[in-house]
C-alpha cells in the first residue's frame, strides 16, 4: 500500500492511537507519525516501542506540519486540545477524532477549527478493556466499523481520503448524523457498559456473602460483565457525561423492560419469558451473520483443561 498522509499526528497515545500507529506502519500509510500524550512516561514508552517517529511535550508541537491530526484523548479534553492546536494546524490539513460520542465533540472542537482545515469527526467501533500505549495492536480495526459524522459542507475529497486511510487499516466505513450516532451507540455500547458496571457493583456490595463464589464461579456469565467493567474509568466517565440525553433515554427503556421481566418472574409467566429470550437469541444470530462476532461457544475461548 502507499502513503496516504505525509505526516500523521496522534494526540493521545493510548489503546486507539497505538493501534492506529501499528496499522499505519504495517500498511506503510503514513510518511511519518508524530505523537503527544499528557505524561512523559507515555511519551517515552511510545517512542521506545517504535509507535511514533517523534514525541512532543505539547500537542501544538506535535501537529506542526501534519496533514492529518487525530485526537485520541478522552472526550472531555478534546475541546481544550483543539483550542491549543488550532493556531498550529497546517492549512488544508484534516482534523479528525476517535471519540465515542459525537455531538459533544463537535460542539467542543468545532468552534476552534480554523478556516481551511477539514474537521471530520469519526469513531472506530473497536476497542478492548485495556488502555495505554502498549495495549494497541494493528488488527484492532479489521472488519470493524469506523463511523464518520461529517458536518455540512465537508469537502468530499478530504472525506474520501480519510475513509481510504481507515479502510486501508481494515475498517469498514459508514456515515451518520451525530445525534443519531449518539443514540445508536448508547444502545450498542454505552448503556451495556453502564449495566456491566452496575452488575459488578452489585456483586461487590454482596461480596461479604459471595466473595469466594463470585470469583470461583465467574465463568457463568458474570466474567463477561467484569471484562467490560474493567474498561478505562476516565474514558467512560466522559462518555456518560457527554452522551447524557441518549443514555438516560435508553436507560429509561431498559428499566421498563427490566420491570416487565421482573413482573413475569413474579407472576410465573413462563411464556412471556420464553418469547422474550427467543427474540433476543435471534439478535445474537444477526450479529454473527453480520460478521461482528464469532459463533464459537463462549466467544471462542479455549476450554480450560481443569474445567
Ligand atoms: P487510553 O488508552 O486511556 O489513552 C488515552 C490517551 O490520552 C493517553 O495517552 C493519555 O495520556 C492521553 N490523554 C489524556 N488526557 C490528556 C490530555 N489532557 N492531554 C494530552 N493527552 C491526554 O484511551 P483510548 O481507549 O485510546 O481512548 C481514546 C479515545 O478513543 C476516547 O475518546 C474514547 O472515547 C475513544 N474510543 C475508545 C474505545 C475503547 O474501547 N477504548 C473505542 C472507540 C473509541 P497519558 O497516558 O499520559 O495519561
Amino acid at each position: 500500500m502507499s502513503v496516504i498522509y505525509q505526516k500523521v499526528a496522534l494526540i493521545g497515545l493510548g489503546l486507539i492511537a497505538s493501534s492506529m500507529a501499528r496499522a499505519l506502519r504495517e500498511g506503510g500509510l503514513a510518511g511519518s507519525i508524530s505523537g503527544h500524550a499528557r505524561s512523559a512516561e507515555t511519551r517515552e514508552t511510545a517512542l521506545d516501542i517504535g509507535l511514533v517517529d517523534s514525541v512532543h511535550d505539547t500537542a501544538a508541537a506535535a501537529v506542526d506540519g501534519a496533514d492529518l491530526v487525530v485526537l485520541c484523548v478522552p472526550v472531555g479534553v478534546m475541546g481544550a486540545i483543539a483550542e491549543e492546536i488550532a493556531p498550529h494546524l497546517a492549512p488544508g490539513a484534516t482534523l479528525t477524532d476517535v471519540g465515542s460520542v459525537k455531538r459533544a465533540v463537535i460542539d467542543a472542537v468545532g468552534p476552534h477549527v480554523p478556516q481551511g482545515v477539514h474537521f471530520i469527526p469519526g469513531h472506530p467501533l473497536a476497542g478492548t478493556e485495556q488502555s495505554g500505549p502498549r495495549a494497541g495492536f494493528a488488527t484492532l480495526f479489521t472488519n470493524r466499523w469506523w463511523l464518520f459524522t461529517p458536518l455540512e459542507g465537508t469537502d468530499p475529497e478530504a472525506l474520501a481520503r480519510l475513509k481510504s486511510l481507515v479502510e486501508a487499516m481494515g475498517a469498514n466505513t459508514d456515515e451518520m448524523a451525530p445525534d443519531h450516532h449518539d443514540l445508536v451507540l448508547s444502545v450498542v455500547s454505552h448503556t451495556p457498559h453502564l449495566i456491566a458496571y452496575t452488575m459488578v457493583g452489585v456483586a461487590d456490595h454482596l461480596r461479604r456473602v459471595t466473595h469466594e463464589e463470585v470469583i470461583k464461579y465467574s465463568a457463568s456469565g458474570f466474567r463477561d460483565f467484569t471484562r467490560i467493567a474493567a474498561s478505562d474509568p476516565v474514558m467512560w466517565r466522559d462518555v456518560f457525561l457527554t452522551n447524557k440525553e441518549a443514555t438516560l433515554d435508553v436507560l429509561g427503556r431498559f428499566t421498563e423492560e427490566l420491570f416487565m421481566l421482573q413482573r413475569a418472574i413474579r407472576m410465573g409467566d413462563g411464556d412471556m419469558l420464553h418469547d422474550y429470550f427467543t427474540r433476543t437469541r435471534a439478535i445474537r444470530r444477526g450479529i454473527i451473520e453480520a460478521g461482528q462476532d464469532t459463533d464459537a461457544p463462549d466467544f471462542g475461548r479455549a476450554p480450560k483443561k481443569d474445567g
